[in-house]
């Protein structure tokens, strides 16, 4: 906290006292003054401050009572207070310091003493305030306890007279260990982790102040009191012990009574600092135990947790689901009635399982995705196994390759086909041309028969060149070669043009093809020949398959997102087996029985055009009733021309 923000209270009955104190500790200008107990307390109690310097002869309520009443306080009980007296009893010393009270001084004062000693007491308050928010892994893992478990002390000095001294002095307060030199005092403290160090400040090769340096540098040893217990009362030496993270700096020859006292305090509040710290991070441990055990139970993943017995301590929600079992019925059993025998013991054996295949509690199976983890060793050996079920994606990927093997196939047929189609075109071409030239000659008139049988094989070979267009353009949609032009179209006129081209077709099967009254014109995005060549093919579709006397009806409609044609018909209807097979290349679905021409083809390449503009082909039917084939195209903006209409 930075000394401008520091609160203190200053109490003395005598005004030029608290005048001098004031001036010492000039550096922290938030001063308030009580000259008598009954001041000081309704001061402290109305604005709480951070330190109070207490004198401890005044009139009315002594500094003793103050401080009993302070400490009974449970708003400022923590504050500390540093007696200020001219006359230092030991006595005096005792009881303030068995009050509570953080430390004793006596006038007269050095500036340099007092500012030391206020800093100390700051600090250590800063430092348990700093614990409580964010304890240190450090800290103390055990809960200490004051009543149950002695203190240990660690005494530090050379000289063996001295030792004897403090060891007669503190025997009764706790356990105490000694150390001759500051390298032995080093390593004796990390070993030991005293609740309190008691330091002499001049020893020969690490002196007390390097002890004291090297421990508040390492943060266990933030919270343990060290006091400095020296012969040489030397102001300066004071106010470098206590800078330097000294809690106390008691002076040779020292009052046992008042070490004494100062010693069970300093324990006293590093208890509680560290009781509290203790309760922080139990606090925290819990609730990181909570989180993670949320985390745990809400995993998609299922997750198993067994012992060095391989008994079973921890399943999921989701290890449930996918065993099939509930949780109460397999905590405790061995991890092999989840995992079958030979995976556990192989993942028991740290080898690495990444897919197997496990049985649920109705004996069916499933592949799973597994990773192990293993915390501890021995009998606090904890393995977890992460498994996942793979069935969905194994099934997907099988899938996925039938179906690339099967289009890779189809694939090639076309190609094949394709090859055939252009070989076998050309002197298909000119077998059809002489033929056709013969109809035709008049100068060579053929007999009735023969030109019965010549107008056959023109027929068929018509019949037999449209397959081969077929084909190759089933060859180009394959293999991707297919190119079309989109432009914004106006759909009402490419579908009168298609019904034109069917016209002769409808009017030889005794159907009436139309074009639906429709509302505004409009447009799509689409290849004019390719979406003519589609409409074409449902047209013809819609005939050949309709009923006599039956009708075929165009429709449009959109959202100017997209646009849908519909090609409607009241004819023979496709029964729902067979619209699975009905985009299969050649798969007439049992018509090639019938009269009605056909390759199998022209589905097949309608929908590979369709979605060559961006758009989809959909079929609904009922078989004897009819059947509306469906192109969904890009709706498109008209051109200005497009939008002023024809001229
Ligand atoms: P094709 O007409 O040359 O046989 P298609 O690929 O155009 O080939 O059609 C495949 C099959 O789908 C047809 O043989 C027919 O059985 C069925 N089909 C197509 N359109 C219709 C329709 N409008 N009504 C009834 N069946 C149809």
């Amino acid at each position: 906290m930075p000394a401008s923000q520091v609160r203190l209270l200053l109490v003395d009955d005598d005004p030029a006292a608290i005048q001098i104190m004031g001036r010492m500790l000039a550096q922290y200008p938030d001063q308030r003054f009580a000259t008598s107990g009954e001041a000081a307390l309704q001061l402290a109690r109305e604005a709480t401050p951070d330190l109070i310097l207490l004198d401890a002869d005044m009139p009315g309520i002594g500094g003793l009572d103050v401080c009993k009443a302070l400490k009974a306080d449970p708003d400022l009980a923590r504050v500390p207070v540093i007696f200020v007296t001219s006359h230092g009893t030991t006595a005096l010393q005792v009881a303030a310091l068995q009050e509570g009270a953080a430390d004793f001084v006596t006038k007269p004062l050095l500036a340099s003493q007092l500012t030391a000693r206020v800093r100390v007491q700051l600090r250590g308050k800063a430092e348990a305030e700093d614990a409580h928010r964010h304890p240190h892994a450090d800290s103390p893992a055990a809960p200490p306890s004051p009543g149950g478990q002695r203190a240990r002390l660690l005494i530090v000095d050379d000289d063996t007279a001295s030792i004897h001294i403090l060891h007669h002095t503190l025997a009764d307060i706790g356990t105490l260990h000694f150390a001759k030199t500051g390298a032995q005092a080093l390593r004796l403290a990390r070993e030991m982790r005293p609740d309190l160090i008691l330091l002499d400040a001049h020893m020969p090769g690490l002196d007390g102040f390097d002890v004291c340096r090297s421990l508040k540098a390492d943060p266990a040893f933030r919270h343990v009191p060290i006091v400095f217990v020296t012969r040489f009362a030397d102001a300066r030496y004071e106010t470098r012990a206590l800078d330097l993270g000294a809690a106390d700096f008691v002076a040779k020859p020292y009052s046992p009574a008042v070490l004494q006292a100062r010693v069970r305090n300093l324990l006293e509040l590093k208890w509680r600092t560290d009781a509290e710290l203790h309760a922080v991070l139990e606090q925290g441990r819990q609730l990181g135990d909570a989180r993670i055990a949320d985390i745990v139970a809400g995993a998609s993943d299922a997750i198993i947790t067994y012992d060095a017995q391989e008994r079973i301590v921890l399943v999921n929600a989701a290890a449930c689901g996918l065993f099939g079992v509930v949780n109460e019925s397999v905590l405790g059993a061995p991890a092999r009635s989840l995992l079958g025998a030979e995976l556990a013991r192989e993942v028991h054996a740290g080898g690495e399982v990444e897919r197997a295949t496990l049985a649920r509690s109705d004996g069916s199976r499933f592949p799973i995705e597994m990773s192990v983890s293993v915390v501890g060793h021995g009998a606090q050996r904890l393995t977890t196994a992460m498994l996942r079920d793979v069935s969905e994606r194994e099934r997907f990927e099988a899938e996925s390759r039938s179906r690339l093997k099967a289009e890779a196939a189809s694939q090639a047929m076309s190609m094949t086909m394709a090859c055939i189609a252009h070989e076998i075109g050309n002197p298909l071409s000119g077998m059809l041309g002489f033929a056709e030239l013969m109809v035709a000659d008049r100068g060579h008139p053929l007999a009735a028969d023969q030109a019965r049988r010549l107008q056959h094989i023109v027929t068929s070979g018509r019949s037999l060149q449209q397959l081969m267009r077929d084909v190759l353009e089933l060859g180009r949609c394959g293999s991707g070669r297919l190119s079309v032009v989109l432009l914004a179209l106006d759909t009402a006129t490419c579908i009168d043009e298609a019904i034109a081209a069917v016209a002769p077709l409808a009017a030889q099967a005794g159907i009436v093809a139309s074009l639906e009254a429709t509302g505004p014109p409009r447009h799509a995005m689409a290849d004019k020949g390719r979406l003519q060549q589609c409409l074409v093919n449902l047209l013809s579709n819609a005939i050949k398959y309709g009923r006599p006397g039956g009708w075929v009806c165009v429709g449009v409609a959109g959202d100017g997102q997209e646009v849908e044609i519909s090609i409607s018909d009241n004819g023979i209807g496709i029964d729902p087996v067979q619209q699975q097979h009905l985009f299969e290349p050649f798969n007439r679905l049992g018509r090639q029985t019938t009269s009605t021409a056909g390759a199998g083809l022209g589905l097949v390449i309608t929908r590979q055009l369709v979605e060559a503009m961006q758009g989809r082909l959909q079929v609904r039917s009922a078989p004897g009733k009819g059947s509306c084939f469906t192109i969904v195209l890009p709706g498109a903006t008209p051109t200005p021309a497009q939008a002023a209409g024809p001229p």
